[in-house]
C-alpha cells in the first residue's frame, strides 16, 4: 500500500492550489472565513468561475465536461477547494442529479439538463425526505398519479435544503401503491419548480437560519419524458444516487482549515483537558485522512467505487466536523459578542445536522454492520 503522493500528484496539487488562490474572490473568501451566509448569487458565483476553468465537474465524463483526472487528483482537488476556504460547490445538480442523468438518462434529458447543470444556470434541490420517511425513506407517500402524457403529482417534501434557490427538484414519488416490496413502484422524476401548484415554506432551523423548507404538491403536472429511468424503478436511481451523497461528507479539507484556525485561536489555552481534547482531535483527522487514502490507493489499483465502508467516512468526517465547533465554543470568551463570536456560536448550532442529514450516522452504522461486518 503507497499512502505517499507522487512527485506528479504533488505538482498536481500544487497547480491547484496556486489557481485556487488566485481566482478565489476575496469578498468570497471573506464570506467563507467569517462563517457568513452565502446568497444563492455567491454560489452560483464560485460554481461559474469553476466552470469557465473546466474544474466544476471533474468527475463527469470528458463529452461532458469532466476533466479526466484519476480519483487521486478528483481528491486532491476536492481537498484543495476545503482548504482554501471556498464557497461550497452545492451537490445536488453536480454531484447527485448529475451522476443519474449520466447512468440513467436518456439522451435528451442529458443533452437538457446537463450543460446547465455545468453552466450553473440551474439551482437543483433534493426532495427525497417525508414527514415520517427520513431513514425509512422507503415508506414515501408523494403520489405520481398519470394522466396521459402527464403525471399529477400531490404529496409534501421535507427538509429540502435550498429549495428557495431552486429551479428544479429531482424527486421520488409512489407511482404504484399496490406493490408488496415498498421499494417497489416508487418513480425518479424530474420537477421543475414553477410549475402550478407548488409550495415552498421555510424551515428556520436552531441557527436562526433559513436553509431548508417543507414543499408541497398540489396537483403538480410533471411531464411523463420528466422520469428518469422506468417507472416504478426509482429506488434502482435511489440507491445509486446515495452511494455518491456519502461520499462528499468527510470533507477533510475544510476541517484541516478549521482545525488550523482552533489551533490559532486557542493559543493561550494552557488547560490541559482541552490540549488533550485539541490533540485528539488533530489525530482522528490525521487518521480520517489516511483511512480516505487507504479508499483511494484501493479505487486506484481496482478501479472499484469504495462500497459501504464508505460509510466510515461520513460517520467520522462529521464527528470531526462537529468535535472542531465544541471546542472552538470552548476556546470562546463565554462574555464576547462580537460578529465573530456571535458567528462561531451560530456555526456550532449549524453543524449539529451534519450526524443526520445524508443519512443519518446511525443509519450508517447499520450499514457497516451489515455490509462490511456481516452482523
Ligand atoms: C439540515 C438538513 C438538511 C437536509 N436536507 C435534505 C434534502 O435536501 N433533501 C432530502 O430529501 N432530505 C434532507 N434532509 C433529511 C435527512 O435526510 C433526514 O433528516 C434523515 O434521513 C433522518 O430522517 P428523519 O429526519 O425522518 O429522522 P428519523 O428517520 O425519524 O430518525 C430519528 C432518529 O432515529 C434514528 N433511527 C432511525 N431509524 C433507525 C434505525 N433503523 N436504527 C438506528 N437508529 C435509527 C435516527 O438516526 C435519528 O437519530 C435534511 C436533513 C437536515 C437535518
Amino acid at each position: 500500500m503507497d499512502l505517499n503522493y507522487s512527485p506528479e500528484e504533488v505538482a498536481f496539487r500544487d497547480e491547484a492550489r496556486a489557481w485556487l488562490q488566485a481566482n478565489l474572490p476575496d469578498d468570497l473568501r471573506e464570506k467563507v472565513s467569517s462563517y457568513a451566509h452565502l446568497s444563492r448569487d455567491d454560489l452560483l458565483r464560485w460554481h461559474r468561475i469553476l466552470a469557465r476553468k473546466g474544474w466544476v465537474a471533474p468527475a463527469w465524463p470528458r463529452e461532458w465536461g469532466g476533466t479526466g483526472w484519476n480519483v487521486v487528483q478528483r481528491y486532491i482537488f476536492e481537498e484543495e477547494l476545503g482548504y482554501c476556504g471556498s464557497p461550497p460547490l452545492i451537490p445536488f445538480g453536480l454531484s447527485m442529479c448529475a451522476p443519474v442523468l449520466l447512468r440513467f438518462g436518456t439522451e435528451a434529458q442529458k443533452k437538457q439538463f446537463l450543460p446547465r447543470i455545468f453552466n450553473g444556470d440551474d439551482f437543483w434541490c433534493q426532495g427525497y425526505s417525508e414527514p415520517g420517511s427520513g431513514s425509512d425513506l422507503a415508506s414515501l407517500k408523494t403520489k405520481a398519479v398519470r394522466d396521459g402524457d402527464h403525471y399529477v403529482v400531490n404529496g409534501q417534501k421535507i427538509w429540502t435544503t435550498l429549495a428557495h434557490y431552486a429551479d428544479w427538484i429531482f424527486c421520488l414519488v409512489r407511482t404504484d401503491s399496490t406493490v408488496e416490496r415498498r421499494q417497489e413502484g416508487i418513480s425518479f422524476l424530474l420537477i421543475d419548480m414553477k410549475t402550478p401548484g407548488i409550495t415552498v415554506r421555510p424551515l428556520i432551523l436552531m441557527d436562526g437560519a433559513h436553509e431548508v423548507n417543507e414543499v408541497f404538491f398540489d396537483d403538480v403536472r410533471v411531464p411523463v419524458a420528466n422520469r428518469v429511468h422506468e417507472e416504478g424503478k426509482g429506488w434502482t436511481v435511489a440507491k445509486y444516487l446515495l452511494g455518491y451523497e456519502r461520499m462528499n461528507t468527510g470533507r477533510i479539507g475544510a476541517s484541516k482549515r478549521e482545525f488550523t484556525r482552533l489551533k490559532e485561536f486557542a493559543k493561550d489555552i494552557r488547560d490541559t483537558r482541552f490540549r488533550d481534547r485539541l490533540s485528539r482531535l488533530e489525530v482522528e483527522l490525521m487518521a480520517l485522512e489516511i483511512t480516505n487514502l487507504r479508499f483511494l490507493d484501493r479505487m486506484r489499483r481496482t478501479g472499484q467505487p469504495p462500497g459501504a465502508d464508505v460509510s466510515m467516512l461520513k460517520i467520522k468526517g462529521t464527528e470531526i466536523q462537529q468535535g472542531l465547533t465544541e471546542l472552538m465554543m470552548e476556546a470562546l470568551d463565554p462574555a464576547a459578542h462580537d460578529v465573530f463570536a456571535v458567528a462561531v456560536r451560530k456555526r456550532y448550532l449549524s453543524m449539529r445536522k451534519t450526524t443526520i442529514y445524508a443519512g443519518s450516522n446511525e443509519i450508517q452504522r447499520n450499514i457497516i454492520a451489515k455490509m462490511t461486518l456481516g452482523l
